[in-house]
């Protein structure tokens, strides 16, 4: 694949003590559907106005397609932007709203007819054509301002939070028609978001952005089960963390001390012998032990919370000592009493040593 986006050493001081983007270097392949994912706050739309040629860098260099932009405006950058807010002309038409853009660039009519037809063809909207932006719905408002984007033919598409304005059902099938309609036109997108699950869901690679860095970046599977750090554990998916104590190393494994008793870690850092270390676990990686099952790298506590959340229960764990972690149990078809265990009950749990995240530190309040 070819390179299309190269950030090179991108930064955006916004005053003396508002550093917006801190240094960032990040390839972005043709075709490429990356995601920036973080908090509010971290940086995300300052770099994505960066590329798009709202906002100048304070330092650092663009390249699009090998061709510097770093101070090019928007028109002059084969990108475009769907914003948060969609941003139709209210008083235009579906079709002339789509048409706009077409209209500027100098097309002629003819073209612009086929290729507004095949904007809207491709959002499923192409009946709508004649209706103004207040007849239609928040979804097919974000369809609009999709096919205006893409109509265009950009060979980058940025949008920011393009699907943060929809309520959680019509959100979840946006993601998947989005990212359908991603493959379909094989424009590179790269999009801003908060959620996490959206990133999971849509991206090819996710880049977690903390306070103006990057804090990982990776294909969503690499994230989710090598997180590099606590912040991005905490982020993607759920971890409880664990105060635990390295207890001893041999090649690969870290044995770690932890709630009275210890659990072999797959740890990709050389840590001493001794050393206060934080343990996180998902809740789906650790498996609740039938009386008397026998397995390697368990540990023991009892039952002191659970939670039904409709797939499953989840249950908290207190280990001697009193750190607490959680353990899902999937149900079967009906929910009966007896699948519901007693608080105070004596358990005991497994988990895989490549689920053990170990992360260097006592583990923060
Ligand atoms: P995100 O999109 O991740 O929520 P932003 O890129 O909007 O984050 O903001 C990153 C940081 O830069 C924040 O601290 C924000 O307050 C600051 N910032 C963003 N835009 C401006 C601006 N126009 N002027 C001054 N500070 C800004
Ligand atoms: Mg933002």
């Amino acid at each position: 694949m070819a390179t299309i986006i190269e950030l090179d050493h991108i930064s955006k001081q916004y005053g003396p003590d508002i550093l917006g983007v801190d240094d960032i270097s990040l390839n972005v392949e043709d075709g490429e559907f990356v995601t920036l994912l973080g908090p509010s706050g971290c940086g995300k739309s300052t770099l994505l106005r960066m590329i798009g040629g709202f906002e100048e860098p304070t330092g650092g260099c663009i390249r699009l397609a090998g061709e510097d932009v770093t101070f090019s405006p928007p028109y002059r950058r084969a990108v475009n932007m769907v914003f948060q807010d969609y941003a139709l002309f209210p008083h235009m038409t579906v079709g002339d709203n789509v048409a706009y853009g077409l209209k500027l660039m100098g097309c002629s009519p003819r073209e612009i007819d086929t290729r507004v037809f095949d904007a809207l063809h491709l959002v499923g909207l192409y009946d709508k054509l004649k209706l103004y932006p207040h007849q239609l719905s928040g979804g097919q408002r974000q369809r609009i301002a999709l096919a205006r984007a893409i109509v265009r033919r950009p060979k980058v598409l940025l949008l920011d939070e393009p699907l943060s304005a929809l309520d959680a059902k019509l959100r979840e099938q946006m993601q998947t028609e989005l990212k359908q309609l991603q493959e379909k036109v094989g424009i590179t997108f790269i999009m801003v978001t908060h959620d996490q699950t959206e990133a999971l869901v849509m991206s090819d690679r996710i880049v977690v952005m903390e306070k103006g860095r990057i804090a990982q970046e990776g294909t969503p599977q690499q994230l989710y089960d090598h997180p590099a750090s606590r912040y991005v554990a905490n982020f993607i998916g759920t971890t409880t963390f664990l105060p635990g104590v390295t207890e001893s190393i041999s090649d690969g494994t870290t044995r770690i001390a932890i709630g009275g008793g210890a659990l072999d870690a797959v740890a990709d850092i050389a840590l001493p012998v001794g050393e206060a270390v934080t343990i996180g676990l998902r809740p789906e990686k650790v498996r609740l032990l039938e009386e008397g099952e026998a397995s390697t790298n368990t540990l023991s506590g009892k039952i002191c919370e659970v939670i039904y959340y409709g797939l499953g229960l989840r249950l908290g764990i207190e280990l001697a000592g009193g750190a607490r972690l959680y353990a899902d149990k999937l149900l079967p078809d009906t929910l009966s009493r007896s699948h519901v265990p007693p608080l105070g009950q004596p358990v005991r749990l497994a988990v895989q040593p490549h689920n053990v995240f170990v992360f260097p530190g006592e583990v923060e309040a």
